[in-house]
């Protein structure tokens, strides 16, 4: 659903609710404080909340009960437009753009955009392993580069590796799911690499290429491996870093700090509804 269709399908607080329910309840309404199924629409007509009442534990509840949408001022389908707004932007959307689209408070934008973002990193996609071909690779974003010293002359940087930017390391699966994360203190290690690598990648019939970075020379104990000389070839065939880089030039469009972001738009890039999608893991988490 585009923005145009998210602002028609929910006019009101009423539809809206009704959606989120139909997504997280599927049609079978479940208290979510007991679990309890004896449960019924509450008696008080408030149909703006929409609360159901539990047999169970006796207490009322509404279906955003447990999601990031509770406990806010925000009416649900501001929340589904602030979704639809972040999801349609190219790039990252900024907090300021859409508090001027939705015509709402900075801050208030702002939280509830953190909020869409924790909640996408929970995808539970990202816990399948990748199989088939996969590209490991890492990348430095935001920052200066450090000024060079004696110390750097004696080692040139590689493509940023050992400056002060930030390191990000991710695996793509070719024509499927990409997982990226900034790298922690001595993950740039050939232990560490490793290490990312097996956690997320299928050791079993599974191709790892990578360019000709020392730090994977340890990967072919787990997985076949391939690698790529950049210094003289972009592709030999099916060895390429291509897919990969394709994803960095995303991350660093969108800036530091987006790689939930990016991640979540890159694998939800073949789904059909990338809202319904999007709503399925926001109740999930
Ligand atoms: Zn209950």
């Amino acid at each position: 659903m585009n923005i145009l269709e998210v602002f028609n399908s929910f006019q009101t607080q009423e539809q809206a609710i009704e959606y989120l329910e139909r997504i997280r309840w599927r049609g079978r309404p479940v208290c979510p404080y007991c679990n309890s199924e004896s449960v019924h629409r509450h008696a008080s007509g408030d149909r703006a909340m929409m609360r159901w009442q539990c047999q169970g534990c006796t207490r009322a509840f509404a279906a955003t009960v447990g999601t990031i949408f509770h406990g806010t001022h925000v009416e649900l389908r501001q929340w589904f437009l602030l979704i639809a707004l972040m999801l349609n932007a190219k790039k990252s959307a900024s907090a300021c753009q859409i508090a001027r689209d939705l015509g709402m408070r900075r801050p208030t934008v702002w939280s509830m955009m953190h909020r869409v973002r924790v909640a996408m990193a929970n995808d539970p996609q990202q816990t399948k392993l990748l199989y088939g071909i996969v590209e490991a690779d890492e990348t430095y974003i935001g920052g200066k580069p450090r000024k060079p010293n004696r110390r750097d002359n004696d080692k040139p940087n590689k493509r940023g590796r050992g400056t002060k930017k930030t390191a990000v390391i991710g695996v793509v699966e070719r024509g499927g799911r990409v997982i990226a994360r900034p790298a922690k203190p001595g993950e740039l290690s050939t232990k560490g690499l490793s290490k990312f690598i097996n956690k997320f990648v299928d050791n079993a019939g599974t191709l790892v290429i990578t360019d000709e970075f020392g730090g994977y020379r340890h990967v072919n104990k787990s997985q076949l491996h391939a690698t790529v000389n950049h210094a003289v070839e972009y592709a030999n065939g099916l060895v390429h870093t291509n897919t990969i880089e394709g994803f960095w030039s995303l991350v660093k469009r969108a800036g530091y700090g987006q790689h939930h972001h990016a991640c979540f738009k890159y694998n939800l890039r073949n789904q059909p509804n990338e809202f319904r999608t999007a709503l399925d893991v926001m109740v999930a988490a």
